[in-house]
């Protein structure tokens, strides 16, 4: 085997017609033949999974979740056998492999699987025969030899997982942006492509919902210290390296702004001021699988107070009508929902060190004349949250009022 072991992935964008699979496979033997031994993580094509799933939902509202792993683990299988086959024309020995025949186990949790184990003997196996390791993304096997995978954009943890245990040299994760940005270039004109970010910095911006890495695999890249870099599939260019923090990036007090749109916010109005009430009124919300953001209570000055929180949007009405049975449980004074709202943080680990930040991204939505219904912060994070429609504009003057738009010399 030569010295180093590169994985590289490609979402659904990099294979997404023939055309696109015949580009991945030159890449690949292009790093091959610079003396690499190369391993390949292939989600489906294009928009392959969501057709799968479109699918499953024609059949019954509800499908099992065993079957509905089945269906979409074969995305994948498709992907990667075509891409083997393109590179075997290419004159590249290649072989392509399920999650299952690389030993990618999980446990039980069909749709969120967990990774518990992986025996990469195949691969290495196969790399000692110099060929290149192809394996489909998002993909295991648990105990019972049961298809599972791994959530959406699954394949990313796929390829941060190989790379931990082939201790690959780098762990490249290619997709149709040249990077991460410092906000969507979409509503910032002038975003700048970010050179090096901190795992912490990407957890919290992939989980606002920066499309181009799912947050699970940032948190196992930073278990494991597995560096990521995230590129074009389409240009050479260096994108952006994900990695431990380095002292340099304190100096950045705020890396990225980050906007989501898929929250309601929800009100318990009047809430009488007891121990226990809180406890109450989340332990019946999260019985629902409902996942709660933003929370905030204020000071009770008559023995009642308004708790408004935030919920995805998705489970509004399901929110809404736990809500209301508290509400009445509780003698509270009803709900009030709205679901024109947009969440605008800011997002970076020089806010541990620096002072004034929130100040700064307050006077920015000021000076626009937005109003800010809600605020949380946490140690490297501010999110605000304000009226849907003027959630882009927020992202900007933020996005100005930080600089981020300009060249840093850092
Ligand atoms: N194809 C799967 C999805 O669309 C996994 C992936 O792309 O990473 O979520
Ligand atoms: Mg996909």
């Amino acid at each position: 085997m030569s010295k180093r072991i590169i994985v590289q992935k490609y979402g659904g964008t990099s294979v997404a017609d023939v055309d696109r699979i015949k580009n991945v496979a030159k890449r690949v033997v292009k790093t091959k033949k610079a003396g690499n031994d190369v391993v390949v993580v292939v989600s489906a094509l294009g928009d392959t999974t969501d057709e799968l799933i479109g699918l499953a939902l024609q059949v019954t509202n509800n499908p099992p979740e065993r079957e509905l792993d089945m269906l979409v683990s074969t995305g994948e299988q498709v992907s990667c056998a075509l891409l083997a086959m393109a590179i075997h024309e290419l004159g590249e020995s290649a072989i392509s492999f399920t999650g299952a025949q690389v030993g990618i186990i999980t446990d039980n949790s069909f749709t969120k699987a967990r990774i518990i184990d992986i025996n990469a003997r195949r691969i290495v196996d196969e790399l000692k025969k110099k060929r290149i390791v192809i394996v489909a993304g998002f993909q295991g096997v648990n105990l019972n030899q049961d298809i599972t995978t791994l959530g959406r954009g699954g394949s990313n943890l796929t390829a941060v997982a190989l790379a931990k245990v082939l201790k690959a040299y780098s762990c490249e994760m290619n997709t149709d942006v040249e990077g991460v940005f410092t906000a969507d270039p979409r509503i910032v004109r002038d975003a700048r492509k970010i050179d090096r970010i901190s795992y912490e910095e990407m957890f919290e911006l992939a989980s606002l919902g920066a499309q181009v890495l799912q947050p699970r695999s940032i948190e196992f890249a930073m278990k494991f210290g597995v560096p990521i870099h995230v590129r074009s599939s389409f240009s050479e260019r260096t994108g952006t390296i994900i990695s431990r923090e380095v002292r340099a990036m304190e100096d950045i007090v705020v890396s990225g702004v980050a906007l989501t749109k898929n929250e309601a916010k929800v009100t318990i109005c009047d809430v009488p001021d007891r121990p226990g009430i809180a406890a109450k009124i989340f332990r019946e919300i999260a019985k629902q699988d409902i996942n709660v953001d933003m929370i905030v209570q204020n000071v009770s000055r008559t023995g009642a107070t308004d708790m408004s929180f935030t919920v995805p949007e998705n489970d509004l009405n399901k929110t809404i009508k736990v809500a209301k049975d508290i509400s009445a449980k509780i003698r509270a004074g009803g709900v009030i929902f709205d679901k024109d709202i947009a969440k605008v943080s800011i997002v970076g680990i020089g806010m541990r060190s620096h002072s004034g930040v929130a100040a700064k991204m307050f006077e920015a939505l000021a000076e626009k004349g937005i109003n800010i219904e809600m605020i949380s912060t946490s140690e490297i994070k501010i999110s605000c949250v304000v009226g849907k429609k003027y959630g882009e504009d927020a992202v900007r003057a933020i996005h100005a009022k930080f600089g981020l738009g300009k060249k840093r010399n850092s």
